[in-house]
């Protein structure tokens, strides 16, 4: 075991392990969190009491989660002037899996972002968004019950991989004189510019884990999302490396659409459907044929967009949870920011870390706790007394604190 000199390790806990591709969970893991800036500590207090509640609920004492605080942030940097200890990366890695707030990204300094350092130091390389919505919610869309899906989303490769240079710079142009005397494309003069790197393992193992989610929950369609028709060697690749892992490795599980459509044989009838659809008119099949699609497979920037458009479509980012996952190791978090000027208010809504802990839980194999957590939501919501973000949105509702929220979906898991 690594030493800490800022976090404490529960003396009443063991690790998470990691087997055969499953993690193996003890009945007292040691998970680790970080509580995030600005309004993290509101909604971080409000959702470690539902965690708990749904524990003791459904194990009654044998099994309880040995929380370990580790420093990120904020209050890193004004306790030891440092942003992320690299204590805090070692435990995310030992203990395996993990739950954090938001944070603050500094502006200036030597860190882009806290959470794309934590991404690619960790290798999680699938950001993984579910999207549903919660009867009773408002939201722009008539039928928002009919969009149930789960975004895969690439982690770590293309135009967010970080490689860019300054318009004017001198490396970038060194770089478009490159292109022009070596390769023979012309960039013109004075432009910024970036690199997409897209590779066939970074995609592969993104679709395989979003393949093994679809076939895990008997999901009827896998739809890889690409914009395949502009950028060939790239997104079309991402398309293309899909078909291929799927026919290879899955070829008794799946079958592709256009076969179906040419009226060939599946391996089975309830065969998994890969299919693909172009980044922009998924947008539009989204908002039109929800209920055609599942499970989402899709590049970087792609995945971005598609996820916080989709979470609108249900009702809004404070539903929205996820989770950062690489082999054996997954960091789950509540994907909306810091919303500073909330902070310390107990005002905004917890549901986005709740509902990332419920796939925490999933993840730990603790299928039941996660249940119990929606439960929670689902009654509590019904109650319409609900944060001030539902409550704008849904006529004759009273206004809650973060805190009075929690204690709904507590009372709500125990109905
Ligand atoms: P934000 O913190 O997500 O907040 C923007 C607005 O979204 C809020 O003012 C609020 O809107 C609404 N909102 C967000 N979370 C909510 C919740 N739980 N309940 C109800 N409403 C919620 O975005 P930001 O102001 O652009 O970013 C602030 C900081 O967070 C930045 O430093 C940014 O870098 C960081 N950030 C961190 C992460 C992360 O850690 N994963 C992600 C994104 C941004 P209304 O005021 O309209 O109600």
């Amino acid at each position: 075991m690594a030493s800490y000199k800022y976090a404490r390790v529960p003396a009443n806990g063991e690790h998470v392990g990691y087997e055969n591709g499953r993690v193996t969970t003890p009945s007292n893991p040691i998970i680790p969190f970080i509580e995030g800036d600005g309004t993290g500590p509101d909604i971080w207090r409000a959702a470690v009491r539902v965690f708990d509640a749904a524990v003791e609920k459904i194990y009654a004492g044998e099994r309880k989660v040995a929380w370990m605080e580790v420093f990120a942030g904020e209050k890193s940097f004004k306790q030891f002037n440092d942003w992320l200890p690299q204590e805090t990366l070692d435990a995310l890695r030992e203990f395996r899996v993990s739950i954090k707030g938001p944070l603050t990204t500094p502006v200036g300094g030597g860190i882009r972002s806290l959470n794309v350092t934590l991404r690619q130091v960790l290798d999680l390389y699938a950001c993984i968004r579910p999207v549903r919505y919660f009867e009773g919610i408002g939201a722009p869309v008539r039928e928002p019950r009919k969009l149930d899906i789960v975004i895969f989303r690439e982690n770590t490769e293309d135009v967010y991989a970080g490689i860019e240079w300054k318009a004017g710079s001198a490396e970038a142009e060194k770089l478009r004189e490159f292109l022009s005397a070596e390769l023979g494309k012309e960039v013109r003069e004075g432009s910024a510019i970036g690199i997409k790197p897209m590779s066939e393992f970074g995609s592969k193992r993104l679709i395989d884990m979003a393949i093994l989610h679809a076939l895990k929950h008997g999901s009827s369609s896998l739809t890889l999302v690409h914009k395949g028709n502009i950028m060939k060697f790239t997104e079309g690749a991402f398309r293309d490396w899909g078909y291929e892992l799927a026919r290879e490795k899955y070829g008794d599980s799946t079958c592709t659409e256009s076969d179906m459509a040419k009226g060939g044989d599946c391996a089975r009838a309830d065969a998994l459907v890969i299919k693909d659809r172009i980044a922009d008119s998924m947008f539009q099949q989204l908002l039109l044929r929800p209920e055609d699609y599942t499970v989402i497979a899709t590049p970087n920037l792609n995945g971005d967009y598609l996820s916080d458009a989709a979470a609108a479509q249900v009702g809004g980012l404070g539903m929205a949870p996820g989770g950062n996952v690489g082999d054996g190791i997954a960091v789950f978090e509540a994907t909306h920011g810091t919303a500073p000027k909330y902070a310390d208010l107990d005002k905004i809504n917890p549901c986005s870390v709740i509902l990332s802990g419920a796939m925490m839980f999933d993840y730990l194999e603790w299928d039941d706790v996660a249940r119990a957590i929606m439960n929670g939501i689902e009654t509590a919501i019904k109650t319409k007394r609900v944060t001030y973000d539902l409550a704008r949105q849904m006529p004759g509702s009273t206004e809650v604190s973060t805190s009075a929220f929690a204690d709904g979906i507590i009372a709500g898991m125990r109905a």
